[in-house]
């Protein structure tokens, strides 16, 4: 078991009374970074940054910063749910670091998406059959993980095969948080 050992540490903004949800941190004993390139490779859209040893993803709902002795978390309703989630994020870290065996590991570091990029590639015809009012929302929809390729009919017909393709890479190698 690579992470055996955590503080939980429940953090509710201060000064702030606008806002109902608390942050938790689990400080942890050891160093938690051998497992970074294996669940970069098991969770689509993580951001990785190997020369930091800092990894990000968003797991559950919630985004998720992982140091090497440290895990976060924010957005939760209470404390209880916060300390329910470290515990499975505990649960994620060791049955991913397990299986390292079966996972080719991976620094590929991911880069956000940019809208207008993705625009380019769409069919812009605004025709509305995904649901969004102009291919420029369904762009800027698809940056932040909102929408998915296959809610464009368009894209289908074969005349988009090479820009679905390229979208497909793009999303591939992107960070979604
Ligand atoms: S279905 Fe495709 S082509 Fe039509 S508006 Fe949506 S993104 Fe644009």
């Amino acid at each position: 078991m690579l992470l055996t050992n955590y503080e939980p540490e429940i953090i509710r903004p201060p000064c702030d009374y606008s806002r109902e949800t608390v942050n938790a941190i689990g400080h942890i004993t050891g160093d938690i970074s051998p497992v970074f390139p294996y669940l970069n490779a098991v969770i689509p859209g993580a951001e990785y940054q190997p020369a930091g040893k800092v990894l990000r993803f968003k797991w559950e709902g919630h985004v998720v910063t992982l140091r090497p002795d440290e895990m976060a978390a924010g957005g939760f309703n209470d404390a209880d749910e916060a300390v329910d989630f470290l515990a499975r994020l505990q649960k994620l870290i060791n049955d991913t670091w397990e299986r390292r065996h079966t996972i080719q590991p991976s620094e590929v570091q991911r880069k956000r998406l940019v809208a207008t990029d993705v625009y380019r590639l769409l069919p812009r015809t605004n025709c509305k059959a995904c649901g969004q009012p102009t291919c420029f929302t369904f762009a800027a929809k698809l940056t932040m993980g909102e929408v998915t390729l296959e809610a464009c009919p368009v894209l289908t017909e074969p005349q988009f095969a090479a820009q679905r393709a390229k979208l497909e890479e793009m999303i591939a190698n992107a960070v979604f948080l």
